[in-house]
């Protein structure tokens, strides 16, 4: 009997010390507001939640080596070595040691790491990662956050490609063939492709290369200046067209597929009709931010909107608004309704606020869509206006097509996208001391499923008491609106008749 009992205890005791996990649930991970990852969670026989290292690795961008003589995996992610060591209840991380709360487990040639790295600050801020576990454990919001930051603005004749380097590093400027190169020596920046369509940059390109972010500059013509200037954590570079070059017509670059062109009838410019959609941020239900003496961000958006609206109409645009008034609509059917319209331009307004209430933030921001926030600030708007989503519920096959369409028009409206940005942002600081916080780009869900150049504009911060006070005012409304009509009869002039 005694014997038995023995038996039975070892027995159990075997299990939880090497048992398989169990598995008891998911955790959906969105990556940069885009990409969904499903971590399926396990629970050890001792009770501690579990994933598995794949899985962690893969959300982490990362890559695995498993050392057979030394029985370690070591995971290579964002520039760090991380070495996991089976039944022991720390890692490795380059040369530190960094101690968890459950040791590593490896069953059936599978390993398995604490649920608790997924949050872990210490082991995600050297790789530039921020996360975010809803309450519930079910979401986890994954940010990948830059080290780089590039703010540009492309026009025909004229670039400026300015690079914020949000930590000391070094760089090296490199002209070669008229490409010009810019290396950041540790820097982060997700690699991306801009196609140009009509610019004196043709092509513009980030690469990692070997823990550095390599961006190059591709200029439509040889008969250029192209000037460099630094500035503490920065550097400006301008490519600007010499008088005699011929200018690029709008929309026939060098490198357009032409037959996107071909076969597509299009009337003359002076027919073309100048539709836009303008989108007053927020309604009904959904406030947006309030300001400090209570003033709601939906109402400040409504009026800014209409008063786009006159001048747009004035000046022979057609012009739709997704409400008209105090009403609730859904985030999807914003950009459903301008799609319908077949609008030229669609145009989201808002105002924003800081994250921390008395921080003093103000400005104006003018925001394109794009799957990478470009810095903290970028995030934090992507979140406020992100929010709004919680005031609906899209249906899965909303969701779906959401996303569908969104990998579809991402890459085609991009840069008509940003250099409406430019125009507007330039315009609206021109006419009112707004601070110019820069063109940038975040994953907004307004924006998505738009098949036209859309942007999203903060108008200041309803956060600031001072800038509160002055957006509740008709003529610095007006001021805006008329900063953002010029930008847009700016941009629809340059580009009429494509
Ligand atoms: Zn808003």
């Amino acid at each position: 009997m005694k014997h038995l009992i023995w038996a039975v205890w070892t027995a159990v005791f075997f299990t939880a010390a090497h048992g398989q996990p169990v598995r008891v649930g998911v955790i959906e991970a969105v990556i940069n507001t885009d990409r969904v990852l499903s971590l399926t969670v396990y629970r050890s026989a001792d009770g501690e939640r579990y994933v598995q290292l794949k899985d962690l690795s893969e959300m982490l961008g990362g890559s695995l080596s498993f050392n057979p003589k030394t029985k370690y995996t070591v995971m290579a992610a964002q520039g760090q070595n991380v070495y996991f060591y089976p039944d022991v209840d720390y890692l490795v991380y380059n040369t530190d040691r960094i101690n968890l709360n459950a040791p590593i487990l490896n069953a059936a040639g599978r390993m398995y790491v604490p649920e608790s790295l997924l949050t872990m600050s210490e082991f995600l801020t050297p790789m530039s990662i921020e996360t975010k576990l809803t309450a519930d454990r079910s979401v986890l919001m994954v940010n990948y956050i830059d080290n780089v930051v590039l703010n540009y603005f492309i026009v025909r004749d004229e670039a400026e490609v300015q690079v914020e380097m949000r930590r000391p590093m070094y760089h090296e400027f490199a002209v070669d063939r008229g490409v010009v190169t810019l290396t950041f020596f540790g820097g982060r920046l997700a690699p991306k492709e801009y196609g140009i369509m009509d610019g004196i940059l043709t092509r513009m390109t980030v690469q990692q290369v070997g823990g550095n972010a390599v961006l190059s500059l591709h200029p439509a013509v040889v008969d250029v200046d192209i000037r460099r200037s630094t500035a503490p954590g920065r550097v400006t570079v301008t490519v600007v067209r010499r008088s005699s070059s011929p200018p690029v017509a709008c929309g026939i670059s060098p490198s357009s597929a032409p037959d996107t062109v071909l076969g597509e009838e299009l009337p003359p410019p002076a027919e073309r009709p100048k539709v836009i959609v303008i989108d007053p941020g927020h309604g009904g239900r959904d406030p947006g931010a309030v300001g400090p003496s209570g003033t709601q961000e939906k109402h400040v958006n409504l009026a800014i909107a209409k008063k786009v609206r006159a001048l747009l109409v004035s000046a022979g645009w057609t012009v739709y608004l997704t409400r008209e008034d105090d009403t609730f609509v859904p985030l999807v059917e914003r950009t459903a309704f301008a799609n319908a319209k077949r609008a030229d331009v669609f145009l989201s307004i808002h105002c924003n606020a800081a994250v921390k209430a008395r921080s003093g933030e103000k400005g104006f921001e003018a925001y394109s869509l794009a799957e990478y926030a470009t810095d903290p600030d970028a995030v934090a708007a992507e979140r406020l206006e992100n929010e709004a989503i919680r005031f609906e519920q899209p249906t899965k096959a909303q969701e779906k097509l959401q996303k569908l369409l969104w990998s579809l028009v991402l890459n085609e409206y991009m840069n008509d996208s940003s250099r409406l940005c430019g125009l507007i942002a330039r315009e609206v600081v021109q006419r009112t001391d707004l601070k110019h916080r820069g063109v940038k780009q975040a994953g907004f869900y307004v924006l998505r499923g738009a098949q036209m150049p859309a942007v999203l504009l903060e108008c200041g911060f309803i956060s600031n008491p001072f800038e509160e006070a002055r957006l509740m005012k008709p003529e610095f409304q007006m001021s805006i609106a008329d900063g953002i009509a010029s930008g847009i009869r700016q941009y629809h002039a340059a580009c009429a008749g494509r």
